[in-house]
């Protein structure tokens, strides 16, 4: 007895570009168990079947770099204490509602909020979601700078109090290599005027490099907040693994990040001092090989500069505004003959491969996660707007159902 079956739907399995016309899907025990062409076999049992009515199945969204349980919960939710911990769940509902099926969370450590570390997990455990975690540091380019830690919570320093210990426990406890490390100042979401260091790098070379050994001694993939190819440059030639915003690089760094494997997210609605990457830069980056992801970094205010994204510029765009961050730039590589599957692929199977690295490709084949959304239109491609997205499943039940 199968748990789900699903008939009567497109199937876009973003595996080699396959899309199934008409056809069925079963899961058991949260993974797929089979599926197929046409009708189900007529002796499939399920506990739950449920008629696509021809609307399109595929792989749920990923959202690989959020801070929806720590920074949102106080500029979106203004909470604090025990009320913090109900705004992070909060929030992970909305991205499940708005078809997200996993977010890369940060916990870079916060003034004034105090949970713990541990805490973090405890609270997306409890969810649906296939979340991952990811512990740093962050420099604040504030006058003064202001230094942050996922390992002392509630407090902040002008100065780098952190030991080798710090970067041991954010490596040990991360389960992604998120914004690990800030190695340019950010200015988070104040505007440029109220950070004069914003975009100032952090960290010489011989200190970067001690601390990527640090993480690769736990084995653990590093991740950083980038901004320009100086930084970019001192990142990949420390040895670090995953570069988060990007934004302002060359061409040249696309060409080192293919060759030494570097793993690029970005963000295209805001994240640094810099105009994010445009769709055309970001087309760039994938003809050369460079292996991309796209992240919404929410809740954040849209940068004046990304005009391929018509958000309004005075309000904090989330979870609900995913699909409006990267339609422009999936659309555009469309328009410019990159397959439609391929496309969806960077919102999809590669963020889910940088938070779950030892996990097989999320694409919807036996054996691979029954974590799906049932659409009336492509995400992204064909709609923005994330009511068109009806059905979400993960762990092989039905988590959302906005049909009824
Ligand atoms: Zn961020």
């Amino acid at each position: 007895m199968e748990d789900l079956l699903i008939q009567n739907v497109e199937i876009w399995t973003l595996e080699d570009s396959r899309v199934i016309g008409r056809g069925w899907l079963t899961a058991r025990k949260g993974k797929i168990t089979s599926l197929g062409q046409g009708a189900p076999p007529p002796d499939l049992e399920a506990k739950t079947t449920i008629d696509g009515q021809g609307r399109l199945l595929l792989p749920g969204l990923v959202d690989c770099h959020t801070h929806l349980m720590e920074y949102a919960t106080a500029e979106i939710n203004h909470t604090q204490g025990k009320a913090q911990g109900m705004a992070a769940a909060s929030n992970l509902l909305l991205a499940l509602q708005s078809g997200i099926v996993a977010t890369g969370e940060h916990h870079l450590g916060h003034p004034v909020l105090d949970m713990p570390m541990e805490k973090y997990k405890e609270i997306l455990k409890a969810t649906p979601l296939a979340s991952a975690i990811a512990y740093g540091c962050c420099w604040l380019g504030f006058e003064p700078k202001i230094l942050t830690s996922a390992t002392r919570p509630g407090a902040s320093f002008t100065e780098d109090v952190l030991t080798d210990e710090d970067y041991l426990l954010m490596a040990e406890a991360s389960e992604f290599p998120g914004e690990n490390l800030f190695l340019n100042y950010t200015c988070a979401n104040a505007p440029l005027t109220a950070a004069p260091h914003a975009g100032d790098v952090t960290y010489d070379g011989e200190k970067l490099r001690h601390i990527i050994e640090l993480f690769h001694s736990r084995g653990k993939a590093v991740g950083a907040h980038i901004e320009g190819d100086a930084s970019a440059r001192l990142f990949i030639e420390a040895g670090g693994d995953v570069i988060h915003h990007g934004h302002n690089l060359s061409p040249e760094m696309g060409v080192l990040m293919a060759e030494k494997g570097v793993s690029l997210v970005l963000t295209p609605v805001a994240g640094t001092s810099k105009r994010p990457t445009s769709p055309e830069e970001t087309l760039a980056f994938y003809r050369q090989g460079v292996f991309l992801a796209l992240a919404s970094d929410a809740y954040i205010y849209p940068h004046p500069e990304a005009d391929w994204i018509s958000l309004p510029a005075n309000r904090l765009a989330g979870p609900a505004e995913y699909l409006q961050i990267v339609g422009s730039t999936l659309r555009y590589f469309v328009e410019k003959g990159v397959e439609k599957s391929e496309a969806l692929k960077l919102v999809t199977v590669n963020p889910r491969r940088l938070l779950r690295p030892g996990e097989e490709e999320a694409v919807l084949k036996p054996g691979r996660p029954a974590d799906m959304i049932l659409c009336d239109k492509l995400p992204a491609l064909a709609t923005e707007d994330p009511a068109d997205i009806v059905l979400v499943i993960t762990q092989g039940r039905v988590q959302v159902d906005k049909r009824v």
